[in-house]
């Protein structure tokens, strides 16, 4: 007998009849001789009403309160799906993350797991169970409060509880039919893909293809447990993410796997900053205290004549005030002149580790972009990826405007997207 995990995001589960077709799906799994698993997130945009109500009682929430409210949004879907596959007349148990034996580190709203220890699961499995486990959540190790793994994380707590429960697979159900060229909401002619490496699937997902959490393709890559992505709202065959195909997975050998476009990032200038040695340490110092993430950073040639510079970088809009008031805390000692923040941007990433050995995809890239009459305000590259930041009202001409110059269009069916408000 076989051990599949399975996860439910919250598009699948968005209505009393989504958790119904989804129990009918996990009912059939079992049936199928296997031992299931299943973790789930709060139904369609929960957890985004929970934020939007937290922000109108204090702009600012406080950490551990946050994550209380949050992990509300997945204990309801969990105890709903429990109850419908019982009506069907199979047995099932549900559990928080903390029950499940999820255990993190003690940053709320972004923790990280350290360690999973599932014995509950075990038993409840071995006594015939299907077990629901709440996604995008666990206890931390020290204080032992409730915590939150960052947007997304339904993703991780699978691949996590895959990995510790040695599952053969991980099935990650959504509302596409898999992982795509580009967002299928976004881009009509994408095409599916049948297998992704770790590698290019982990770029794509750090670069903004929501599909897959970043977190969660490096678990998986670290275990080494193959992610099935695929719609439980269809029957077809999905996308497989793992290290080397097997069987009938058809890899192509493309140059580019895909373009991923991400508007969740703001822009901030610290303008007038001394060109001397220690200032852009001091910046991102104050700005890593304050525990805020970073992505492109650029620092822009001085004026001869001032002998100042402009440093930009990119951060989570969601991060975008605590950056700020750390920056103005530090401004006397640092001795920069202002700072601007700018949310209109968006980062649009090409992504292939065949880019490698093809010169000329940098070139073709800008080029798109400049016919489609976008500007580029940043630049980074890594070994297997180029990303730009443009106008946010840029970001979807500029996708379709990519995805057709590197001839990624399909000429077939166009992509589905069953369900979701791609919030
Ligand atoms: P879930 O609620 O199942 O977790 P998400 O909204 O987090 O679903 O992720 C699925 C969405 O990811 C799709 O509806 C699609 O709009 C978006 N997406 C972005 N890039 C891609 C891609 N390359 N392939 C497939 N889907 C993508
Ligand atoms: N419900 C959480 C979110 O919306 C976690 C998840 O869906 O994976 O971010
Ligand atoms: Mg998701």
């Amino acid at each position: 007998m076989g051990l599949v995990v399975q996860k439910y995001g919250g598009s699948s589960v968005a209505d009393a009849e989504g958790i119904k077709r989804v129990a009918k799906r996990i009912v059939d799994a079992k049936k199928n001789g296997n031992q299931v698993v299943v973790v789930v997130s709060a139904m369609g945009d929960t957890t985004d009403e929970l934020i939007d109500l937290a922000e109108q009682v204090s702009p600012i929430p406080a950490g551990r309160e946050f994550d209380m409210l949050l992990t509300a949004g997945e204990r309801i879907s969990m105890a709903l799906l429990a109850m419908a596959i019982k009506n069907l007349g199979h047995e099932a148990q549900s559990f928080t993350g903390s029950q499940a034996g999820v255990i993190t580190d003690s940053v709320h709203n972004k923790a990280r797991i350290i360690d999973v220890t599932p014995g509950r699961i075990r038993t409840a499995l071995d006594e015939g169970n299907i077990a629901i486990v709440a996604g995008f959540q666990g206890v931390s190790q020290d204080k032992k409060d409730i915590t939150t793994l960052g947007r997304g994380g339904s993703d991780t707590t699978a691949v996590a509880l895959a990995a510790a429960l040695d599952a053969e697979v991980c099935e990650i159900y959504t509302d596409v039919d898999g992982v795509f060229t580009a967002d299928p909401r976004v881009v009509k002619k994408a095409r599916k893909i049948d297998w992704i490496s770790f590698e290019d699937m982990l770029e794509l997902a750090a670069s903004g293809s929501k599909v897959l959490l970043h977190r969660c393709v490096e678990y998986a890559r670290r275990y080494n447990i193959p992610i099935h992505v695929r719609s439980s709202f269809s029957g077809l065959r999905g996308t497989w993410v793992s290290n080397e195909p097997q069987g009938d997975q058809q890899v192509e050998h493309a140059i580019i796997s895909g373009v991923a476009h991400d508007v969740s990032e703001a822009k901030i200038t610290v303008v007038g900053v001394p060109d001397k040695p220690g200032e852009a340490a001091a910046i991102f110092r104050a700005i890593a205290n304050a525990e805020v993430n970073i992505d492109m950073v650029v620092q822009n040639v001085s004026a001869a004549s001032t002998g100042l510079t402009d440093i930009s970088f990119t951060l989570p809009k969601a991060e975008g005030r605590k950056a700020i008031d750390a920056l103005e805390r530090t401004k006397a000692t640092i001795g920069f002149e202002s700072l601007r923040y700018d949310d209109q941007i968006a980062k649009i990433s090409l992504v292939g580790a065949g880019m490698k050995t093809n010169p000329g995809v940098t070139a073709g890239f800008f080029e798109a972009l400049s016919d489609a009459g976008v500007n580029i305000e940043l630049i980074s590259t890594s070994e297997i990826r180029i990303s730009v930041v443009t106008r946010a009202d840029d970001v979807n001409e500029a996708v379709r405007a990519v995805h057709t110059a590197f001839g990624l269009d399909s000429d077939s069916d166009e992509a589905v997207v069953y369900g979701g408000t791609g919030r």
